[in-house]
């Protein structure tokens, strides 16, 4: 059962028990087992970027938030990753190699299917519950179902037939696009000159292709402006027809019955709230907008929540294990370096935290941070004042290498709670 941060320092200074984990940090109890454990549950607020966590406990006295994190997703990561991959592949077919057969055409996706950048944001919020729930006795989940309008974000005014009627209502993308610049390269106004699609914030940067990011330049102008944007390169009035994209609500809306069910099968009892009903909750109790406070908040059982805006929340980030490409490239694509089959190198891994206290030379001192591997033995380490190279008989393991990297929430702990509480009064 979840106790203060006093309680813990104190069973620690009297032996009574040992840290078992430091995220999250756990203690184990050395001089009995079992013991008295309230309700507690798992409150999850999912987001496309952020994901809110929180444990509610249920004491005798009312509900109060035990543990909260934020949990920072790797999607744009992920995509990027697998965008590079296929560029490579694309390059190797292309080039005088053996004959390698298409292979697209004999795939056949299960049911359920999500994209791999949007499986992952699911994939995280299971192992963290898994996690908390090795530490602690879950009771029940509550989880915020988001569903977002799409069509009404673009439009609030929107009704009737215009739902039905997207913006392409009529035209396909190409003579739509024509139509709506005048058959012209929408930067210098050629005519008559062969016309392409243009990426007003472009692709390489994480535009999208919906059709608002679109517009029609000539070939020069297209190579001219290169990865800048509409606005970079001049064009501030082209800039203002690109929309923002909806790639962050779709990301939540494909996820959200995948978490759903995946939570659902626990066998605990998953308790659903509306996003309308979160920011009720929070500014009914004066709560500021944090992504835990909001899910704490969530659902009926969010109504009553006794927490503390500044109690400092845990900031973990995914940072993935590592890549499996055992041969990097250059910008060409031809490879320049390999790596080694082993990850491991004297006991080490990169992704751990460790502790490092160096007794002379340049970087003399002790530092903590996350771990960089290398095979000669000298280690990067990157600590919050930067990277600094030591040698691995100084390191010592603080926290395996898990798939995630953490800080404390600076942002929740500065925050004073009067200021806090003002903040909301005016909301
Ligand atoms: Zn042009």
């Amino acid at each position: 059962m979840p106790c203060s941060p006093a309680r813990a320092r104190e069973l620690l200074r009297k032996g009574k028990a040992a840290v078992f984990r430091r995220y999250p940090f756990t203690i184990i109890l050395k001089e009995r087992d079992g013991g008295d454990s309230q309700p507690v549950a798992f409150k999850v607020d999912p987001g496309s970027k952020q994901t809110g966590v929180a444990l509610v406990a249920d004491f005798q006295h009312g509900k109060r938030v035990v543990w909260a994190g934020v949990l920072a997703h790797r999607g744009q990561q992920i995509k990027a990753a697998l965008d590079s991959r296929r560029a490579l592949r694309r390059g190797r077919r292309a080039r005088h190699t053996r004959y390698r057969p298409a292979r697209f055409a004999n795939r056949r996706r299960p049911e359920g299917w999500l994209p791999p950048s949007l499986l992952s944001r699911v994939e995280n919020i299971w192992t963290w519950f898994c996690r908390v729930n090795c530490a602690c006795p879950l009771t029940g989940i509550a989880q915020e179902l988001v569903k977002f309008d799409t069509q009404l974000l673009q439009n609030a005014e929107i009704s009737g037939v215009e739902y039905q009627q997207g913006e392409l209502a009529g035209y396909e993308v190409r003579e739509y696009l024509l139509e709506k610049w005048g058959r012209q390269c929408a930067y210098c106004g050629a005519k008559d000159t062969p016309l392409e699609i243009e990426h007003i914030h472009p692709k390489s940067r994480g535009g999208t292709n919906r059709v608002s990011n679109l517009t029609l330049a000539c070939h020069d102008c297209n190579q001219a402006k290169g990865t800048q944007t509409a606005a970079e390169w001049g064009h501030p009035e082209i800039q203002k027809h690109a929309k923002l994209p909806l790639k962050d609500a779709a990301a939540v809306n494909a996820t959200r019955w995948a978490l759903y069910n995946r939570l659902k099968r626990t066998g605990l009892k998953v308790e659903i709230g509306t996003g309308g009903r979160t920011k009720f909750n929070r500014t009914q109790q004066g709560y500021p907008k944090e992504h835990w406070i909001d899910a704490a908040c969530v659902g009926e059982s969010g109504e009553r929540v006794y927490l503390k805006p500044d109690q400092p929340s845990l900031s973990i980030t995914a940072a993935g294990h590592g890549s499996r490409q055992m041969c990097r490239t250059d910008k060409y694509g031809f490879p320049t370096r390999h790596r080694l089959r082993q990850k491991r190198h004297f006991g080490f891994q990169t992704g751990d935290r460790v502790k490092a206290d160096v007794k002379l030379g340049k970087y003399a001192g002790r530092h903590v941070g996350r771990l960089a591997c290398r095979a000669t033995g000298r280690f990067d380490i990157n600590t919050v004042k930067g990277k600094v190279t030591v040698k691995h008989s100084t390191c010592t393991t603080i926290h395996c290498s898990d798939g995630y990297t953490y800080t404390k929430g600076e942002k929740a702990l500065s925050l004073p709670l009067a200021k806090a509480r003002g903040i909301s009064r005016q909301i």
